[in-house]
């Protein structure tokens, strides 16, 4: 039951560390059962509350684990389970017959969990409800016995040990409540952190990424070519006289050109290629895995798209290319300068073409529209 405002990552986490809590408190209940075993103080309670309590927290983990859809039931579960089993666990020391000092301290010492895990795995309700019901099913039964019942052949320290123990355990939860709070707060802002983080890599106007977020992307790329792990090429794309555009058709029309060149880009592309908005009508692609002569084949494939969409009625769009394989000795820099180089030949060479690095890639050779003048 995620709160409002839980992430899906956050979810995710506490669904792990509810795991991590099963295997442990699995892991614990086996040797307390094998060393109260060992010293006879074994109640023929916990004889068979303790594998049952295994059992239903393994089940729950084995729900979180194999149908993480379900999780929330797991939730559920797992925390119910616990909180019966000390409810019971607590009458039973309290009044079985004889009194069983043991079973009421080791039982108390675990108490605080069934509040705890309810605060942490829970929404906030259902939280504050099921402590509510562990409060009045623990201390309820006490306090009926005391005023109404048989009085129970306690020692005498148990009744103020009681009492000292239902105050504690109603400052726990107003902890537990505050806990929660800052917890929502920070899931908040772990939310808000997230927008921001995707504003901060994003162009407002296109939705690709930005020409900060691209660095970053360029970065991690140009260390996997230095480690000869896999070649890398960018092709830097540029609208043919769009000044012309904004002047002729206004500014707006300018920003439409911009957003459908953006997706027709963006379709040309892999998942793996990385698109980003690198100035006003520029465009880079980050063409991981692919060396130079492929790369000059999708910047070829993606300058006729775009050349023959389907444009307003008198708007002819084109658009100039650049490609460049990133190499050895290549820092992003220089790399950057040279397909800028390889971008500046096209546009020089008349535009609506495509041009590879240096003079080894003539742009006559890839670009039909450059041979037919
Ligand atoms: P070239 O073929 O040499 O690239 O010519 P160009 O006209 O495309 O290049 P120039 O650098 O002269 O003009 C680019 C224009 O792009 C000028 C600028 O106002 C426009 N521009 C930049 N960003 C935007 C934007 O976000 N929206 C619109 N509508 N226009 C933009
Ligand atoms: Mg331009
Ligand atoms: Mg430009």
């Amino acid at each position: 039951m995620p709160q409002t405002h839980t992430t899906r990552t956050q979810v995710e986490r506490e669904n792990r560390m509810l795991l991590a809590l099963q295997v442990a408190g699995c892991t614990a209940i086996a040797i307390i059962w094998s060393m109260e075993w060992w010293n006879g103080d074994l109640s023929p309670w916990d004889r068979w509350a303790y594998p049952a309590l295994m059992v239903i927290q393994g089940g729950c983990a084995a729900l979180l684990t194999w149908w993480p859809h379900r999780a929330e039931w797991a939730r559920v579960m797992a925390v119910l389970a616990l909180k019966g089993y000390l409810v019971i666990a607590l009458n039973q020391a309290l009044f079985a017959s004889p009194f069983q000092p043991y079973q009421l301290v080791t039982t108390l010492f675990w108490l605080p969990l069934g509040y705890g895990t309810a605060f942490v795995f829970l929404n906030l309700r259902a939280a504050l409800l099921s402590s509510a019901a562990l409060y009045l099913a623990t201390y309820g039964t006490v306090l009926w016995n005391l005023t109404w019942g048989e009085p129970p052949p306690w020692p005498d320290y148990v009744r103020p040990m009681m009492s000292n123990l239902a105050i504690a355990q109603i400052v726990y939860v107003i902890v537990l409540l505050a806990i929660s709070q800052l917890k929502a707060s920070y899931t908040r802002s772990q939310a808000t952190v997230e927008v921001m983080r995707q504003m901060a890599a994003t162009d407002p106007l296109t939705g690709l990424l930005n020409r900060r977020a691209m660095a970053d992307h360029l970065a991690a790329n140009h260390a996997l070519v230095l480690r000869g792990t896999q070649p890398m090429s960018v092709i830097l794309l540029d609208a043919d006289h769009f000044k012309h555009i904004n002047d002729r058709r206004g500014h707006a029309t300018g920003d439409r050109v911009l957003m459908k060149l953006s997706s027709l880009l963006r379709s040309q592309l892999r998942t793996s290629d990385r698109l980003a908005r690198w100035g006003g009508e520029e465009f880079l692609v980050m063409v991981p895995a692919t060396g130079l002569e492929a790369s000059c084949e999708l910047a070829e494939r993606i300058r006729r798209a775009v050349a023959t969409a389907d444009w307003e009625p008198g708007l002819g769009v084109t658009i100039s290319l650049g490609v460049a394989e990133c190499r050895s000795h290549d820092t992003v820099d220089s790399l950057m300068a040279r397909v800028d180089r390889a971008l500046y030949a096209a546009k020089s060479a008349g535009r609506d073409r495509v041009c590879a690095e240096e003079s080894d890639e003539p742009a006559e050779a890839l670009s039909p529209s450059a041979s037919s003048g």
